[in-house]
């Protein structure tokens, strides 16, 4: 008898989004002339820059010739992509981090999943509430989890709430825990952690033998000096933190697909006898072993993000998605909204007025000013009462957006 893995069984089913895009339908097709403009869905709008556009074709190029042809590739990705992330991304900010510590994948989505092939089922796991769903449910699908609460928790996890009393800024666990996800800065909440923030968390993780898993997919969007780009620029973090980075949100790469795993290797975890074990070696193994590289024109194409005009390129194009957020913010404060986040990253977290609920608001949004966002509550229980506008949009989009917005809340 074939048996299933009885974990997924535990999974609530694809909630959030299936549910937006559930009401939409029903509202859409009630108001066939409404003109919805969708502020709710974490992806770039804008196509790939120039300079990345360049050097794919030129990578083509080689592929379709027999003396530049390429077959497989190193499955840690291309030596001259590994370098260019190196000393761009981490040696240039000061981070002691070499070629051969960097991971080239197709998505820090599947990244953050797969990481959990090389731990244990019995480390406790610590996230933050709200919380990008990838870390909750590839816990529950590894086993690792109890079944869940009616709002959304399941046993076994360990959540760190982030609210405005604390700035969205988790306080340390009052109870052990071993494995640690942070993301920063923060989907969904647009918020970032300090330095010393991110310093009390390596010194956690030092103190209690535990690994965080330090998600920076929106790196690139920090404005703020005193905001850390990597956990490698805190003291002491080389022993215990793996950090994923992705070109999705900096480059355009969601259609794309090219990001990157660090993982140093001074890194230890312990084994069931208590020897201690090198955590590069097991995720080079799990690495070579399930995956077979990112295709050649791709890491051609992610190689051409560190060239100047590539650079450049994705300074205008991070900096678009940034206007964005600045106009919704400065918009809502405008309408009397209370807005976080959208200075180091492109969402904003408001909180709904009045103290309605998150779907509330939504189903008002929907249907008196024809606008999609994501309900808070959608991403854990503490995101009851918030709500989560995207700037990724063209400009005309967001314009009209908030003049629609500022009608609706006036
Ligand atoms: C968009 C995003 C990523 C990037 O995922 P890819 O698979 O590289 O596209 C990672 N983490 C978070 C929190 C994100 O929002």
């Amino acid at each position: 008898m074939a048996r299933i893995n009885d974990s997924y069984l535990k999974l609530k089913a694809g909630y959030l989004f299936p549910e937006i895009a559930r009401r939409v339908r029903t509202f859409a097709e009630a108001h066939p002339n409404a003109a919805i403009i969708r502020l709710g869905i974490g992806d770039v709008t804008e196509p790939l820059p120039p300079a990345i556009v360049e050097a794919m074709q030129r990578a083509v190029g080689e592929m379709s010739r027999r003396e530049s042809f390429r077959g497989y590739g190193p499955e840690q990705g291309y030596d001259f992509l590994r370098e260019a992330i190196a000393e761009h991304d981490f040696r240039a900010r000061g981070c002691d981090i070499s070629a051969d510590e960097v991971f080239v994948s197709d998505g820090s989505k599947c990244d953050t999943g797969n990481i959990l092939d090389i731990f244990g089922i019995e480390n406790r796991v610590a996230v933050q509430d709200p919380v990008y769903p990838v870390y909750v449910d590839t816990n529950v699908m590894a086993g690792r989890t109890g079944a869940a609460t009616p709002e959304g928790r399941y046993a076994g996890l360990v959540y760190l709430p982030c609210t405005e009393a604390n700035q969205f800024s988790p306080a340390l666990p009052d109870e052990p825990v071993d494995l640690i996800y942070l993301c920063s800065p923060n989907n969904p909440t647009g918020t970032a952690l300090t330095k010393s923030a991110l310093q009390g968390w390596v010194d956690y993780a030092r103190r209690n033998d535990a690994i965080i898993l330090f998600d920076a997919a929106y790196e690139a969007y920090i404005t703020d000096a005193e905001i850390p780009h990597s956990i490698y620029e805190i003291p002491g973090a080389r022993d215990v933190a793996i950090e994923f980075r992705s070109f999705s949100k900096n480059a355009g790469f969601t259609g794309t697909r090219c990001a990157y795993t660090i993982v140093p290797k001074t890194l230890t975890g312990a084994a069931a006898d208590g020897g201690r074990h090198n955590i590069h070696a097991l995720w080079t193994r799990r690495h070579t072993t399930k995956f077979n590289g990112v295709s050649y024109p791709v890491q051609a194409g992610a190689a051409a993000a560190y060239s100047p005009e590539g650079r450049q390129q994705i300074r205008e194009l991070v900096r678009f998605y940034l206007e964005n957020a600045s106009l919704l913010r400065s918009g809502l404060e405008r309408a009397g909204i209370q807005v976080f986040g959208g200075v180091n990253a492109p969402y904003i977290w408001l909180k709904t007025p009045g103290g309605q609920s998150s779907w509330d608001f939504f189903d008002a949004l929907l249907t008196q000013a024809h606008l999609v966002g994501t309900p808070g509550s959608g991403f854990g229980s503490c995101g009851e009462g918030y709500f989560r506008l995207s700037a990724f949009n063209s400009r005309q989009n967001i314009e009209e957006a908030l003049a629609r917005l500022t009608k609706f809340v006036g």
